[in-house]
């Protein structure tokens, strides 16, 4: 038996259309030989009724402070709703169909409630009724705990389920059906004339899911590069051949760009009369302490650089003020990274981009990079016309 997981996004399942369309393309892989196991999101965006934030809504209307396990107890109903709209839809076509929540689907994680890692899956649930000839509809995003709780795996939940599946159950190959043709070189939705990828290492897309790109969650990537299960990202709505991630030798210097938005740069001053050393401990103790994750970390002598998401800023200055630190803040910042495994060996592209950037005026707050990925922190209002110039400079837009 070969089987093939499918996973169908928010974008695909939202509407009749998109579920018809998602329907097609299980049973075509039924008809190719395949074992399909059909993991699904929520149905819709917030607004929709099964959407998840609707769902939140609903009883953060009473109360804003909700139990997370109560929460993941009312959430896990959207993708469990979808998961029986899916079977039923799929067994009116006259093809055996039954839908599984991610506990019947022998998914089992720990009890960290709005996060939950997956700890162990036992196939034998699923196996067992791929079978018999049954397609097995999968409520992505959630697991249940040893003592029966049941949990959400947090943002990207369902590509997870997907990838997570696809090892346990050693699949031949993991899908992840969403609304464009692939993986690109950039978002489309900033540079119209993003190219659609072939082929992507793990390494490759991972980075840029990390630094951005939504296509897929990074969590997902890793789980299936552990086995070497392949993903192909493909679009629902066309018949494009999609991207195949997998292990592979860098095919270029640079792959892709990712964003992200609305950061805030904090600069710490570290002359309160202890030892530098002393006072960088205790700030990054601070903030680990308090939850606050941290990113572009610059530790130099006259201070420490480092930028929080706008929403945690505010919890962050006032740990920092509170404990006798003075600071100063750059808001509306964004960083743009560029990533790919070709550019360990190549010199010269530092200082290439940094002279694009620079010659048409954008500003850089702050430069990181890794062995894979260069990044700048740049202001807001000069994000989108950044990255439409390094797409431009680098060629990306030609294939
Ligand atoms: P789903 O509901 O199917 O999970 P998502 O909205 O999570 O869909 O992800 C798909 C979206 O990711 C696309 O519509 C696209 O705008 C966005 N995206 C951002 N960066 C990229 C990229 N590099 N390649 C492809 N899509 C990208
Ligand atoms: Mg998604």
């Amino acid at each position: 038996m070969k089987l093939i997981v499918q996973k169908f996004g928010g974008t695909s399942v939202a509407t009749p259309e998109g579920r018809e369309k998602a329907i097609q393309r299980v049973l075509e892989a039924k008809a190719k030989g395949f074992a399909p196991v059909v993991v699904v999101s929520a149905m819709g965006r917030n607004g929709a009724p099964y959407a998840t934030d609707t769902l939140i809504n609903l009883v953060r209307e009473i109360d804003r402070d909700v139990q997370a396990r109560e929460l993941d107890l009312l959430t896990a109903c959207g993708e469990i709703i979808s998961s029986v709209v899916m079977a039923q839809s799929i067994k009116a076509k006259g093809c055996p169909a039954i839908a599984l929540t991610g506990g019947q689907a022998g998914i089992r994680t720990d009890a960290n409630f709005g996060n939950a890692q997956i700890l162990e899956i036992n196939p034998n649930p699923i196996t067992r009724l791929a079978k018999a000839g049954q397609i097995v509809v999968v409520a992505g995003f959630q697991g249940v705990t040893e003592d029966g709780g049941i949990t959400t795996l947090g943002r990207g939940g369902s590509d997870t389920t997907a990838t997570a599946l696809g090892v346990a159950l050693k699949a031949e190959e993991v899908e992840i059906y969403t609304d464009v043709d692939g993986v690109m070189t950039v978002d489309p939705r900033v540079v119209p004339e993003a190219q659609i990828l072939d082929r992507i290492t793990y390494r490759e897309i991972c980075e840029m899911a990390y630094q951005g790109a939504k296509v897929i969650h990074p969590r997902a990537v890793e789980i299936a590069m552990t086995e070497q299960v392949p993903i192909r990202i493909k679009n629902t709505f066309s018949d494009a051949e999609g991207t195949l991630i997998a292990q592979g030798a860098a095919e270029r210097v640079i792959t892709g760009l990712a964003h992200l938005t609305n950061l805030v740069q904090v600069g710490v001053a570290l002359n309160n009369g202890k030892s530098s050393q002393a006072n960088e401990v205790e700030v990054f103790k601070l903030l680990a302490d308090n939850g606050i994750s941290i990113d572009l970390i610059s530790v130099l002598p006259k201070g420490i650089y480092f930028t929080v998401k706008e929403e945690a800023a505010e919890k962050a200055t006032g740990i920092l003020s509170e404990a006798g630190f003075e600071y100063t803040l750059q808001k509306d910042c964004g960083k743009l990274s560029v990533i790919g495994a070709g550019m360990t060996n190549v010199p010269g592209v530092m200082a290439n981009l940094m002279g694009t950037l620079h010659r048409a005026g954008v500003e850089i707050l702050q430069t990181s990079d890794s062995e894979i990925t260069i990044s700048f922190l740049v202001p807001m209002e000069q994000l989108n016309k950044a990255v439409q110039l390094l797409h431009n400079k680098f060629a990306l837009g030609q294939s």
